[in-house]
């Protein structure tokens, strides 16, 4: 008798996520030093300066359990969305409150609707409960509505949307995102995960769409644009009902007290999201303007990375970048050989990684 065999079928055929490799990794694999990391659309300015100082006072406290509820981090994000405290709900990352919604709402044989080319934890979550995952056909890389309204059914219980979308850099107009949510009936929820959402110019307040769709749940982090990925803080808004569910099935502790402190404190740095910011669009222009010279084509993008396809596979021009001490990411695994997505990195990262593409692209070529 194998332990594994008395697990459920779901869980033994899971494909774990991958994440980006660490740099530490790489240079114990090949001995080399000064290696930058652009694979896990991380914010490449570092933590905040106010947030450090933050820390150094939360850190004594770390004997002592966090608030459970959040209740100052959740005060600050209500006053500053003009929402009610009671449509948050904290998670441990976004990817923590992605889970509680599957968890939540879907059943084993029910179906979760997302895109071709979507988020990996979408499959994840959905696959981990027992669910059954449709993937509707991407338009141009991005996501394509229509069709995913066409395969609604009545197992139909989740549609996962992220916008923009990782690892495409896609964004929907709010047009069609509003004539989707008017189409799409109350008794699915609608989960709009707005991860990358400071990067861009917004045309509407998606939150006061809570208010017409009591089944729509908007998702946001401080993993990316507030550079706290390795503290794990991110949260969903939705009707307070819903909220009331995903904090009965979350763990009492998700969010721990020095993230909590953290996000307190990025929530009001404002100069730092604007210094971000400003450094991603000369980053992605940068990057832009190196495809071009490279004669390459790449998917516009909203985030804090981009895709471009290098005309080669892929995975073999991961590798011959990790060679040269530049981490992207292989998208083979999201059914895009000949991309790799790189994260916007600081000025002279950019151009190191567009040198190593440039000395790749030369060595297969020949
Ligand atoms: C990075 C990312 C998230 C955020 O993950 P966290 O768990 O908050 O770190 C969520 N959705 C998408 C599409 C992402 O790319």
């Amino acid at each position: 008798m194998n332990a594994c065999d008395l697990a459920l079928p779901c869980i033994t055929q899971l494909q774990p996520y991958q994440p980006g490799k660490p740099i530490e990794e790489l240079e114990r694999e090949l001995g080399i030093s000064n290696i930058i990391k652009l694979a896990s659309n991380e914010n490449p300015l570092g933590p905040s300066a106010n947030v450090l100082a933050a820390l150094s006072t939360a850190s004594k406290e770390i004997h002592l359990y966090p608030d459970g509820n959040g209740f100052a981090l959740k005060t600050a994000l209500a006053e500053k969305y003009g929402l009610l405290r009671e449509q948050i709900t904290l998670g441990n990352g976004s990817n923590d409150v992605l889970e509680l919604v599957a968890r939540a709402f879907v059943a084993s044989n029910d179906e979760v609707i997302f895109s071709q080319y979507a988020f990996a934890v979408y499959p994840l979550v959905t696959q981990a409960i027992g669910a059954k995952s449709v993937i509707a056909a991407a338009k141009d890389y991005g996501h394509d509505l229509d069709a995913m309204s066409s395969l609604i059914t009545d197992k139909t219980k989740l549609i996962f949307i992220a916008n923009p979308n990782n690892p495409t850099g896609t964004s929907l107009n709010s047009d069609s995102l509003l004539t989707f949510l008017e189409q799409v009936s109350n008794n699915i929820i609608v989960v709009l995960d707005e991860a990358y959402l400071e990067y861009g110019e917004q045309d509407v307040n998606t939150l006061e769409w809570l208010d017409l769709y009591p089944n729509l749940v908007i998702t946001r982090t401080f993993s990316k644009a507030y550079g706290l990925a390795g503290l794990r803080v991110g949260y969903s808004l939705s009707a307070p009902d819903v909220a009331d569910l995903l904090n009965r099935i979350r763990q009492p502790f998700n969010v721990n007290s020095v993230a909590l402190t953290a996000a307190m404190v990025a929530l009001q740095d404002e100069a730092y999201i604007q210094e971000t910011k400003l450094c991603n669009d000369k980053g992605m222009a940068q990057l832009e303007a190196g495809f071009k010279a490279l004669g390459l084509e790449y998917i516009p993008s909203r985030g804090n990375f981009i895709t471009v396809d290098v005309a080669m596979n892929g995975e073999v021009c991961f590798q011959s970048l990790l060679k040269q001490g530049v981490i992207v990411r292989s998208v083979a695994n999201y059914g895009l050989p000949h991309h790799i997505r790189v994260s916007i990195g600081l000025e002279t990262e950019n151009k190191r990684f567009l040198e190593a593409l440039a000395v790749t692209l030369g060595q297969h070529n020949d």
